[in-house]
């Protein structure tokens, strides 16, 4: 039987095509490719059922990172029953998730559980940490991690066949909009990040799955666009942050540059809105500053 790969909107926010997981069914063997977060569980679940395989039946969850939007429900498919695949840097913040919690909470504030719901440990023995180049069988394949860091430095890409699970490191493209690279902290690193996109173009396969969101089949010409928007996106931070302005006065400017960008490529009205929910302009703020700090240091 030829295996399926089916795209779960989970409706962040209620915003379609802003953040997905994905069924990949091999022979008889379900798993999931991403959990979202915890707020959007009872979507997750539900869109389970309706593709004829309900929760209980997913033994084997792929997370590409620990951030809340991929992995924020890994905690319950775990509490019943599944065994959860996750790169070695991510494996203890899934186990005692307080650290990753208490910083989210400073940020987020009282939005955080409409935003990204709860978190709560995961049994050491329902996790697997998995090893660069590791294959996990799965029905009558296998997938196999690629340790891809620039995002996060717990990032993997998953290979299926011919399919590449890309999480963040992929970037984010919604629709038929521009590919822009998310770039929260603590640990975007522009040069890990352009290797792993050399890493990702010289694999066999023929589609990427986005996170932020859905299929991309012209491989070189996305992951290319990646690259110039990362670096372009670095650069327009450098002197402002060496200038030594804050994140406060950074970010109107930076949300006006990249909104520029969007506009220019007819990115407006819900189409923005899932952009900016996918990837908001503050937190690449964030993100790009820290790298540029960790480079003087
Ligand atoms: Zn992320």
């Amino acid at each position: 039987m030829k295996p399926i790969i089916q795209t779960l909107d989970l409706n962040f926010q209620g915003h379609s095509e802003t953040v997905a997981a994905f069924l990949v069914v091999s022979n008889d063997e379900v798993a999931l490719v991403e959990t979202g977060p915890h707020s959007t569980f009872e979507t997750l679940k539900t869109a389970c059922q309706a593709a004829g395989h309900p929760l209980e039946t997913i033994k084997k969850v792929f997370l590409s990172h620990i951030h809340f939007d991929h992995a924020g429900a890994a905690w319950t498919l775990a509490a019943m029953g599944a065994t959860i695949y996750v790169h070695p840097f991510g494996e203890k913040h899934l186990i005692d998730p307080s650290k990753l919690y208490n910083s989210a909470r400073q940020i987020y504030k009282d939005e955080m559980d409409t935003l990204w719901g709860k978190m709560e440990g995961i049994a050491p023995e329902r996790l697997h940490a998995t090893q660069h180049g590791e294959k996990i069988p799965l029905g009558n394949s296998e997938m196999i991690a690629w340790h891809t860091p620039g995002h996060a430095v717990h990032h993997i890409a998953w290979q299926f066949e011919q399919d590449l699970f890309v999480g963040d490191v992929g970037g984010c493209k919604i629709g038929t909009g521009i590919v822009v690279p998310p770039c929260p902290p603590p640990d975007v690193d522009v040069e890990a990040w352009v290797e792993s996109i050399l890493l990702m173009k010289n694999l066999p396969v023929k589609r990427l799955h986005l996170t932020h969101f859905g299929q991309v089949t012209q491989i070189k010409k996305h992951l290319n666009q990646l690259e110039r928007r990362l670096k372009r996106w670095a650069n327009w931070m450098k002197p402002r942050y060496e200038k030594g302005l804050t994140a406060n006065e950074i970010t109107p400017q930076f949300q006006a540059f990249t909104d520029r960008e969007l506009t220019r490529y007819g990115i407006v009205g819900e189409h923005k809105a899932q952009y900016d929910s996918a990837n908001p302009a503050w937190m690449s703020v964030m993100g790009l500053m820290r790298y540029w700090h960790k480079k003087k240091i």
